[in-house]
């Protein structure tokens, strides 16, 4: 099994590396920046940060970085539908610093899984991605052979009831003997309602898992969430 100090070795000299081919842009701005940075300052002093307490039923604590708003919509929109590694780096970056910062121990990560159909259509899971940084950065595992997601889920047009009925039916639990006692953190990029989460951490919970965190990149502002 590899150490830690191995696995961020070889992360740092893969971002190296691909410094040469693609050279490492700020993923807010897409200014160019050292292979070292993952945003440029400018960004970082424009983000505003989340300073809301996010309180969501099963999930025992949420963790966000900023509001969905401006550059951090842009950013979401970017590693979401644009496949842009930068913005990718840049998010995963400032979760995982956040999640250090707060000195939060857990045993797994587990991304919001997306459908087939939605993951076949767009190439990938965001939320993976955002895991698969995070593990590196914070040293924590990712686990995703738990939750699955079953179908195309279009919550935007729903009820708030609709929504939850709709959330209820398209996940289901697997493998749920590697969770049991464990603390885990389900990695998001937004979170609007919190009802998806709600129901991750409620699966996760009936599954054994003793205590589930969120951590979410960013968060509708209050004025905006219904
Ligand atoms: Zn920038």
């Amino acid at each position: 099994m590899k150490t830690l100090m191995m696995k961020q070795r070889l992360y740092k000299g893969k971002r190296l590396l691909l410094s040469f081919i693609y050279p490492n842009r700020c993923g807010f701005c897409e200014k160019l920046i050292s292979y070292s940075d993952y945003y440029c300052q400018n960004c970082y002093q424009e983000l505003e940060l989340c300073n809301d307490k996010v309180s969501i039923n099963n999930i025992d604590r949420a963790i966000c970085i900023c509001y969905y708003k401006d550059i951090a919509k842009k950013a979401v929109i970017e590693l979401k539908d644009q496949n842009n590694g930068y913005a990718v780096s840049t998010a995963a970056k400032l979760m995982s610093d956040k999640l250090n910062s707060l000195n939060v121990n857990a045993d797994f990560l587990i991304p919001v899984p997306i459908s087939k159909e939605k993951r076949v259509k767009r190439g990938y899971n965001q939320s993976l991605l955002l895991a698969k940084e995070i593990a590196v950065l914070s040293d924590i595992e990712v686990k995703n052979n738990v939750l699955f997601a079953k179908e195309h889920l279009q919550q935007k047009y729903l009820t708030k009831s609709q929504r939850q009925e709709n959330t209820k039916n398209s996940f289901y639990i697997r493998n749920t003997l590697s969770i049991k006692g464990k603390t885990i953190i389900l990695v998001d990029d937004v979170v609007t309602t919190g009802s998806t989460l709600d129901y991750l951490a409620l699966l996760l919970k009936k599954g054994g898992a003793s205590q589930v965190l969120a951590l979410v990149f960013a968060k509708t502002p209050m004025d905006n969430s219904h």
